[in-house]
């Protein structure tokens, strides 16, 4: 029943996926330039004109809410530069049934709005740290602020936003021999440390197989640990495959309350099967995959001021047509035009 709608109405695909989780970007720019992801000098910013306003994004999010989506992630660039984002976060809270929001941030400015953002909704968020050395943050990011960053992840701690997921994405001749101590500090700090494979989503295109860090690779590199596996969380749907770290370097400072670690191998171990994500781009594009080659437009629709019903079914067709897996390691693979940072990671 390819495309059909269960018994409540919720958005299944051709495979039987349903989709729960919402990622919307609020803005293409970010306040790094990581070099696994963005050039120097920045990229062709999306025109404001085209961006969705709050108001755009607030009615798209109730009526994915209304076909069944029950969690919300802000994303982007970098969603803290989005000026309303409290207010934005406020609104999504009030909506019904009310989703689960969350923010995946480089944490810059983290310090002066965690308060704020949890006050107005927030559940939980995942902040970006490759790494706790200065000069390597500064090489990495071309901009320096890692004192900000790790201060923007203590205030959101401090704020009771919880569980705090810190992401890492690991580089050959980079921050790779750094992983062990990430994992240290996270335990040490009660946040769960999560390191990312790196994909061919970067807007360079420079993204090559073998430069990649493969999840055994990242896995190795932790036997001074005891790790047991614990799956894609509670119902197999999350990216990361997460473990429970029960010993290791360091534990008389944790074991009170034991960590976890997540590897997302998305390239090595693909967890298309479970996907239950959409992404919302921040100028109103739906995309099912981030490595789709095609897209539904719901700006113009929504603008063109169609009704709550044409823009359901626009959504029921395009997660009807949503692929099986991102095809990343297929012969004929052809990485999607849109960068990760236009698209919301
Ligand atoms: N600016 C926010 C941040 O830094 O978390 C949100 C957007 S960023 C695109 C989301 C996550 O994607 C970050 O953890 C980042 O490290 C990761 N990322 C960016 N480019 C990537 C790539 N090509 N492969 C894997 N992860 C990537």
């Amino acid at each position: 029943m390819p495309g059909s709608l269960v018994g409540d109405g919720l958005l299944v695909d051709a495979f039987g996926r349903v989709a729960r989780d919402l990622r919307i970007s609020l803005t293409d720019k970010c306040s790094l330039r990581c070099t696994y992801c963005m050039p120097a000098e920045g990229l062709p910013w999306l025109r404001k004109a085209d961006l969705l306003t709050d108001d755009e994004i607030v009615r798209l999010a109730d009526i994915f809410i209304g076909l069944g989506v029950t969690s919300i992630r802000l994303t982007g660039g970098e969603p803290l530069l989005h000026p309303t984002l409290p207010a934005v976060i406020s609104r999504l809270a009030s909506l019904r049934p009310r989703p689960e929001l969350s923010l995946t941030t480089n944490g810059i400015g983290l310090v002066r709005t965690a308060r704020d953002l949890a006050h107005a909704g927030l559940n939980r968020l995942n902040v970006s740290v490759d790494t706790l050395d200065s000069q390597r943050f500064r090489e990495l990011t071309r901009r320096d602020r890692l004192r900000d960053v790790l201060a923007g992840v203590a205030a959101a701690a401090a704020a009771g936003l919880r569980p705090i997921k810190v992401n890492a994405v690991l580089m050959r001749g980079s921050n790779l021999d750094e992983a062990p101590a990430l994992l240290g500090w996270a335990l040490r700090h009660g946040y769960e440390m999560r390191f990312i494979e790196h994909m061919p989503l970067d807007a360079q295109h420079a993204w090559s197989r073998d430069a990649m860090v493969t999840a055994d690779e990242m896995l190795a590199m932790f036997g001074d640990y005891t790790l047991r596996p614990i799956g894609h969380g509670a119902d197999g749907s999350a990216p990361a495959e997460e473990f429970e770290v029960l010993d290791g370097p360091g534990a008389a400072e944790w074991a009170a309350r034991p960590g976890r670690l997540g590897v997302i191998a998305s390239v090595t171990r693909p967890f298309c099967r479970d996907c239950d994500r959409l992404r919302l781009t921040a100028d109103g594009q739906l995309r099912t995959c981030l490595f789709a080659q095609s897209e539904t437009d719901l700006r113009g629709p929504l603008r063109a001021d169609d009704t709550e019903a044409k823009l359901s079914n626009l959504i029921r067709t395009a997660v009807a047509g949503k692929q099986a897996g991102h095809g990343i390691n297929a012969a004929d693979f052809v990485q999607p035009a849109r960068p990760m940072s236009a698209i919301g990671g």
